[in-house]
Parts: structure tokens; C-alpha cells; sequence
């Protein structure tokens, strides 16, 4: 049986108390699974992670294309790697509301490269331009994401496997996955995993799609 990853997206959600809640509710381990919390919660998420062997891996939903410097308010390579084995690149709400292009993509994969960070590299489908470098893959087509209408398992299958032919890594299915559907997608041959937006913010729901994928 194929051993999938599950990448929860916390997005802009969650204070400390209630990432502490969270965390005293998730009962998982042993199971291949990265949180990407927002930057304030990493340093305690990790120090909880590590103290007690949880097993989970931290990434950052977003880094700076600058390296550490006179920046205001972003968030660099060398500082995200303190905390975070990988890094979400391209999520469509970072391309939509950040105005992030393939030009900028590409910075940001190359500093994750510089400081040995994983990349999950988001696109829409196969046309989309992929950095070279990129460890996984993850395809969310906007409309499937945080609209309850995610996209059918075989088109979704079908993208994984032309995204593959371009470039030879795992490729995740995002967009609306609960512990309902969780498994209509992971057995499809060409999908290693999912990455889970809104569902991840519970841990019940969250633990759930992990127990059923
Ligand atoms: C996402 O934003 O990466 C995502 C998959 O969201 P949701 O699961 O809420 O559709």
C-alpha cells in the first residue's frame, strides 16, 4: 500500500491557545503529515512537536524572495528554516490577492533551494509553469478550493498524471477534501497525496482524512 502525505493549510487561521487545543486533540502519529500554521505559531508548534515526538513536520505557507535584509515584514529563507523541513509555494489566494507571478514564484523557490527547503509548488493544472527543483507538486484548481465542490478524482488523476510527465516528483490533489472523499482521491494511481485547507483546522476532521486516506 502506497504510504500517502497529507499537508494540512491552516491559511490565516488560529491563535496560540488554539493551536495548543488543537495539537491536544490530534492523537496521530506515524503517518506522513506536514501542518503549515501561519509564522507566529511555528516557534511554539515546533517546540511542542519536538518535546513530545508527534512526528508531524512544520512548513511555512509562504517565504520572502529576498534574503534577510531590509525588508519590512517579510519572512526569509533563513528564518523559516530555523522551524520548517518544507515551504507552500504559488497557492492561487497568494497569486490572486498578492499579485505573486511566475517571475516572483521562481525567487521564492530559489531561495527555499538556498536554505534546503521543501518546496510544495501549487498550480492550477499542467500548463502552469513549475520551477525546476520543486519536491512536490500540489493541484488545487481554484474552483474546488473552500467551495465544498471539489473536482472529480479521474480529472484530478488524469492533471497528476500530465504534471508527472513533466516533472518526476509527487503530486498532491487540494481543493475541498474532507474524510468523506479523502479516499475516492489517494486511490487513484497518479496521486501521493492531498493538501487540506479548510478541513485541517479541526483536528478531529483532520485526523479523520488521515485515518480514511
Ligand atoms: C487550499 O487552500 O490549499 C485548500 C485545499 O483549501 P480547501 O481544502 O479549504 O479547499
Amino acid at each position: 500500500m502506497k504510504q500517502v502525505l497529507i499537508v494540512g493549510n491552516w491559511k490565516s487561521n488560529k491563535t496560540n491557545q488554539q493551536a495548543q487545543e488543537w495539537l491536544d486533540q490530534f492523537q496521530i502519529s506515524n503517518h506522513n503529515i506536514i501542518i503549515c500554521p501561519p509564522f507566529t505559531l511555528l516557534p511554539q508548534l515546533d517546540w511542542r512537536i519536538k518535546n513530545q515526538k508527534l512526528g508531524i513536520k512544520l512548513g511555512a505557507q509562504d517565504i520572502s524572495p529576498f534574503d534577510e535584509g531590509a525588508y519590512t515584514g517579510e519572512i526569509n529563507g533563513k528564518q523559516i528554516k530555523e522551524f520548517c523541513e518544507y515551504v507552500i509555494i504559488g497557492h492561487s489566494e497568494r497569486r490572486k490577492y498578492f499579485s505573486e507571478d511566475d517571475s516572483k514564484l521562481e525567487k521564492k523557490v530559489a531561495m527555499a533551494k538556498k536554505y534546503g527547503i521543501k518546496v510544495i509548488f501549487c498550480v492550477q493544472g499542467e500548463h502552469d509553469v513549475i520551477p525546476q527543483g520543486v519536491e512536490i507538486v500540489a493541484y488545487e484548481p481554484v474552483f474546488a478550493i473552500g467551495t465544498g465542490t471539489p473536482d472529480t478524482p479521474e480529472n484530478a488523476n488524469e492533471t497528476a498524471k500530465k504534471i508527472k510527465e513533466i516533472i518526476d516528483v509527487p503530486v498532491l490533489y487540494g481543493g475541498s477534501v474532507t474524510s468523506q472523499n479523502v479516499k475516492n482521491f489517494t486511490q487513484m494511481p497518479h496521486i501521493d497525496g492531498v493538501l487540506v485547507g479548510g478541513a485541517s483546522l479541526d483536528a478531529y476532521e483532520f485526523a479523520s482524512i488521515i485515518e480514511k486516506a
